[in-house]
C-alpha cells in the first residue's frame, strides 16, 4: 500500500458521551454532576507517552524490539532514559510554538537545539518584522521593545511605543546612565532651536535569514507527516536528502525547490497530494506549501521537478486533500496499519 492510496482522513465517526436510549446523558439520569478533571500532564509524562508509542511504530517497521525510540531527522536511536531525563531526547513544537505548535513528538537534542534553533528562530524573527512594519506605519497598535535611535553623534536603545501617539522612549537598563543624560540634553536644545533638516535614524538588529525561514517550514512539513505516517515515511530513502537539509541547514544542498509560493486560495494546514508533474505531498502553511516526497515519486524528485518548473514560473496545482487538519499528536498510520 502506498501513502497516496491512504483514504483523506477525519472522516470517521466518534462516539459521543453515553447516553440512555431515551437520549439523557446517563451521568444527567443518575443525577450525577458532570466534573471536568483538568489534569495537566507533566513534560516527563508526555515524553514517556511519545517514547512508547514510537518504539512501538518503529518495532513494527523494522520487525524488531521496542527498547528505542529513533529522531526522525538524524535517526539515532535512543533508550527510554533518555525520554526520562530529557536530556537526549527532547520535546519538539511541530510547528514552531511562535505559529501556533504543540509538542506533537520527541528528536534528539541536537537536531531540537542546534540545528532546529538555528532555522526555526527565523520563523519567529519574521513575526516580530512585521510587526514591527505595521506599528511604524501605524496599521497596528503595539510596542516595539528594543530599537536604534541614532542623533548626531550617539546611538541609543529605545522602546517604540504606538497606540494613542507614537513615543519614542529610551530602555533604562539597556543604556549607560550617561547616554540617557546626553540624549535628554540633545532634545532640550532641540526644543529651543530650528528643528529643520535635523535626521534621525531608527533600526532594529533581529537575525533573519529567508533561506533558513524556508527550511525551518521544510523541518515542519517534515515532522508533520512523520507524524501521520510515522517511520516507513520518514526513513525512506526518498526523504533523506530532506532529513540531511534540516541536520544541516549552513550547506545549501535543496535550494529552495520545496518551496511553492502560493496565494490567498491556497489551503491553510493541510496535507495534500499532488499528482501532475509528479506524485508529491504538499504540506501547506500561510500562503505558501512544502514539497515534500511522496512514496511514489521518483528518487530524485526535486531534480525532476525542476525539469518541469521553471524559476518564477507560475503553475495551477490542482492537489487532493488527504489530511484536512495537522495532526496534533502521533499517529504512525502506516507504521501501524
Ligand atoms: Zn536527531
Amino acid at each position: 500500500m502506498t501513502a497516496c492510496a491512504l483514504a483523506p482522513l477525519g472522516q470517521g465517526t466518534r462516539q459521543s458521551r453515553r447516553t440512555r436510549p431515551n437520549g439523557r446523558p446517563l451521568t444527567a439520569a443518575l443525577g450525577i454532576k458532570k466534573i471536568n478533571v483538568m489534569a495537566k500532564m507533566s513534560n516527563k509524562e508526555r515524553r514517556l507517552r511519545i517514547f512508547r508509542y514510537g518504539s512501538r511504530a518503529i518495532a513494527k517497521y523494522t520487525k524488531g524490539d521496542f527498547s528505542l525510540y529513533y529522531c526522525p531527522i538524524c535517526g539515532v536511536g535512543y533508550p527510554e532514559s533518555s525520554a526520562i531525563t530529557g536530556e537526549e531526547l527532547t520535546l519538539e513544537d511541530v510547528p514552531p510554538k511562535s505559529i501556533g505548535g504543540k509538542p506533537i513528538l520527541l528528536t534528539c537534542r541536537r537536531c531540537n537545539s542546534s540545528a532546529g534553533h538555528t532555522i526555526d528562530v527565523c520563523t519567529g524573527s519574521k513575526i516580530k518584522f512585521e510587526k514591527v512594519g505595521r506599528v511604524i506605519c501605524g496599521q497596528e497598535k503595539g510596542t516595539i521593545p528594543f530599537a536604534t535611535l541614532s542623533m548626531a553623534d550617539f546611538n541609543i536603545v529605545v522602546s517604540i511605543c504606538a497606540d494613542q501617539s507614537f513615543d519614542v522612549r529610551p530602555v533604562p537598563n539597556a543604556n549607560a546612565p550617561a547616554t540617557i543624560e546626553k540624549y535628554k540634553e540633545h532634545l532640550i536644545n532641540l526644543s529651543g532651536n530650528n528643528t529643520n533638516g535635523f535626521e534621525f535614524k531608527l533600526s532594529m538588529t533581529q537575525k533573519y535569514d529567508y533561506r533558513f525561514f524556508k527550511l525551518s517550514h521544510l523541518k515542519s512539513a517534515f515532522l508533520l507527516v512523520f507524524a501521520w505516517l510515522g517511520y516507513r515515511y520518514a526513513f525512506d530513502p526518498r526523504l533523506e536528502v530532506v532529513r540531511q537539509q534540516i541536520q544541516e541547514p549552513e550547506k545549501d544542498i535543496l535550494g529552495t525547490r520545496f518551496w511553492i509560493e502560493g496565494n490567498e486560495s491556497m489551503p491553510l494546514k493541510k496535507v495534500m497530494f499532488l499528482r501532475n508533474p509528479l506524485p508529491t505531498f504538499l504540506v501547506s502553511f500561510d500562503g505558501f506549501a512544502i514539497v515534500l516526497p511522496s512514496l511514489e515519486s521518483p528518487a530524485d524528485v526535486y531534480n525532476t521537478l525542476s525539469s518541469h518548473w521553471n524559476k518564477g514560473q507560475r503553475v495551477d496545482i490542482e492537489a487532493q486533500v488527504l489530511l484536512d487538519v495537522w495532526p496534533d499528536r502521533l499517529q504512525m498510520k502506516l507504521d501501524y496499519r
